[in-house]
């Protein structure tokens, strides 16, 4: 509680009511939370801070909110950071008059671009003192950088980093150094400027520590203008359990922030629901090993088996102009414009995909009902042989363009598996059973054959059946089963969460063979004999969204062809950087770093045939890395499956499933001994 009412001159002395926030005065709060691993005071550094920022300077709530999320905007806008590192550097050169060389010197000895950064700027004399950053005017200078497009992109993204750095650490107050060997740099700007610009800010500060850091903020703002001094625990509880709910239906900021300032905390439920146009995060499902652990986990409950369609996920939109309501995304793309109404189509990441689509959002208005006003529609779109009539496997849908698709010209045509209805018209229904929110699905739109159809499904609770319908999907070329619970408050649909209501069915899991996981490359290691051209074997690691880390996990060199290879060496060679990334969590053996470094961009599905303790890989390393023997989870005959192109690095399998992956086995294996035992 004591930080929740820490004094702002502990913050920043210059820092008065009405003045725009002073970047340094965020940076400190950041250095705060760098130097920490523990939650709760990350969360109530954070509360602090954005307390100040309400009290005295409210409209700056929005830019300091993102800057501390590292994103600049809600995902669906596609605007984002991840500058590559060479661009970076030439900008700190030219900024601070250092040669590139010497620039790659020290990033060499520290590793770290944002210290490089810090300490150029430390050893350059000032000759006249530019104004200091502003939160805004650093989220501004972001902004103008992540959009720039076009020919000399390039130039004009340097002269914006310029722009900022030579502003930076210039409103230092009294006692803020910068000690790069001491404290990580301590407050230093240009450290967390570049760290936005390299697009991971590596505070710690995961995002739903925010969410909880905002609500207690708007909490404690709310009862001190009620002249209390603190609020009570139950009060923080309420608050956060409004602002995850709200969050969960509406992830942007953008809309809720406004909100917030407008009508405070206690009115978010009413002033901020889920809108057609804003993506929510899907929903997603749990591995189980067999049709017994289904009946197990779901006993006694009513739940329904539907085809697991092989193709990508797709969450659409649409408002029909006579509706009476906005499409929320204020650029509603010119695919999605018809005369019965407006549409979209995102990713699993929030993506739009309108530019991919258009031959969907085309053939739209023909599938739905006639009072059918707005909706948002959870489904699968596949890829479909017309003249068979049936599903093709997902790499054909892959051969698809991504973008500036013409609906006319489209070669692969898509069909849209539909399983589950979020919105309809004008209201949300993620908070009804699944049983209702099919009976509406059902109600609200027509089949037509080829373009866009219901999940097939069965309900039951025979094990017999169940099989029936598995072998059924697997000849329907799907991936298997999606087992969802049919009733009360476990089928209502949970945004953004891989839930224990939704269970998935593999075939491969019942042959034995395990998940799949789904890792970031990092590094990779020359070819041997025919392939010493290109790469040969590559380092994979997952993600750790506590300590924003990758975590190495394996080495592969299985499951690609020649051609691959050479393509691959292709695609990753202008990503490689001179050493690995501060969050690249690696063993530092030099027999276990591979012979280069890349940016990390590309996701990769692998199999692997178990999970095994390791003495090399750091994958799960806060649960299984501190027995002194093993530093983390590793893959033991990881095969190459594809690449993930509808999955960021930050969206590849993270720690946690790593580690649970792993427990299940080992209980899988004991459970196997003791069926030996047994006989
Ligand atoms: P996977 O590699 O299994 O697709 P994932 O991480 O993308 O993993 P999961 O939650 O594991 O997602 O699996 C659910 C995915 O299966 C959904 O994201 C969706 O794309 C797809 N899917 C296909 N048919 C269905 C269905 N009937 N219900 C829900 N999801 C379905």
């Amino acid at each position: 509680q004591s930080t929740l009412t820490s004094p702002v001159k502990d913050v920043h002395p210059d820092w008065a009511p009405g003045e725009p926030v002073p970047y340094a005065a965020l940076c400190v709060t950041f250095s705060r939370i760098e130097m920490t691993t523990k939650r709760l005071e990350i969360s109530a550094m954070c509360s602090a801070f954005l307390q100040h920022v309400l009290r005295l300077t409210p409209d700056d709530l929005l830019p300091t909110v993102l800057l501390m999320t590292g994103k600049l905007a809600a995902d669906y806008s596609g605007i984002e950071l991840g500058i590559g590192e060479s661009l970076i550097m030439k900008a700190i050169g030219e900024t601070t008059g250092r040669s590139l060389k010497i620039i790659k010197e020290d990033q060499q000895k520290i590793g770290d671009l944002g210290l490089v950064a810090a300490k150029s700027r430390q050893n350059q004399p000032t000759m006249f003192k530019p104004k200091p950053l502003t939160v805004r005017g650093v989220h501004d200078g972001l902004m103008k950088i992540a959009v720039v497009e076009g020919q000399g992109a390039q130039g004009r993204k340097v002269d914006g980093i310029k722009k900022l750095l030579s502003s930076a650490d210039v409103g230092l107050a009294k006692g803020q150094t910068i000690d790069i060997n001491q404290d990580k740099g301590g407050p230093s700007e240009s450290k967390f400027i570049i760290r936005a610009l390299e697009g991971k800010m590596r505070l710690g500060l995961a995002d739903k520590t925010l969410q909880v850091a905002l609500a207690h903020a708007m909490v404690a703002h709310a009862v001190a203008e009620d002249g209390k001094k603190v609020p009570s625990e139950p009060e923080l509880k309420k608050g956060e359990e409004v602002f995850k709910t709200v969050y969960s239906e509406l992830p942007a900021y953008e809309v809720i922030v406004p909100a917030l300032l407008k009508g405070g905390i206690w009115k978010l439920r009413e002033t901020c629901k889920l809108q057609p146009g804003v993506p929510l995060k899907p929903m997603l499902a749990k591995p189980t090993k067999s049709i017994s652990e289904v009946l197990d986990r779901f006993e006694g409950k009513d739940f329904t088996c539907e085809y697991k369609y092989d193709g990508e996920r797709a969450q659409i939109h649409f408002v029909s102009h006579s509706a009476g309501l906005e499409f929320a995304t204020t650029v509603a793309p010119k695919e999605g414009k018809s005369e019965a109404g407006i549409s979209n189509i995102f990713s699993r990441n929030s993506e739009d995909l309108s530019k991919k689509y258009p031959d969907i959002l085309a053939k739209l208005p023909t599938w739905i009902k006639s009072d059918t006003q707005s909706f948002v529609l959870d489904c699968e779109t596949v890829a479909w042989d017309v003249e068979k009539k049936h599903v093709l496997p997902f790499q054909q849908l892959m051969t698809r363009k991504k973008k500036d698709v013409k609906a006319e010209d489209v070669k692969v045509k898509v069909c849209v598996f539909a399983f589950d209805l979020l919105y309809l018209n004008g209201e949300a229904i993620v908070a009804k059973s699944f049983r209702e929110r099919r009976d509406l699905l059902y109600s609200a739109f027509t089949p037509v054959e080829g373009e866009f159809a219901f999940a097939q499904y069965g309900n039951t609770h025979e094990i017999d059946e169940i099989q029936v319908l598995l072998e059924d999907s697997i000849k329907a070329s799907c991936e298997g089963l999606m087992v969802k619970m049919l009733d009360g408050v476990e089928s209502h649909y949970e945004p953004s969460r891989r839930s224990q209501n939704w269970l998935k069915v593999k075939k491969d899991y019942l042959a034995g063979a395990g998940d799949s996981l789904d890792l970031v490359v990092l590094g990779a290691y020359y070819g041997k004999g025919k392939r010493t051209s290109v790469y040969g074997a590559f380092q994979l690691a997952c993600w750790n969204p506590n300590t924003q880390n990758y975590e190495t996990v394996c080495n592969i060199g299985t499951g690609f062809s020649e051609v691959l290879l050479a393509e691959l060496h292709e695609t990753l060679s202008p990503l490689v950087i001179d050493r690995a990334k501060p969050f690249y969590d690696h063993s530092t053996g030099k027999n276990d770093r591979p012979d280069v470094w890349f940016e990390p961009r590309f996701v990769w599905e692998v199999k692997t045939a178990d999970l095994t303790l390791s003495p090399r890989y750091r994958a799960a390393s806060a649960e299984f890395g501190s027995d002194g023997t093993h530093k983390g989870v590793s893959l033991r005959f990881p095969r190459f499956i594809r690449a993930r192109e509808d999955k960021k690095p930050d969206d590849a399998t993270n720690s946690q499933q790593v580690a649970e992956m792993y427990r299940r086995q080992a209980e899988q294996g004991k459970e196997k001994k003791a069926g030996i035992d047994d006989d």
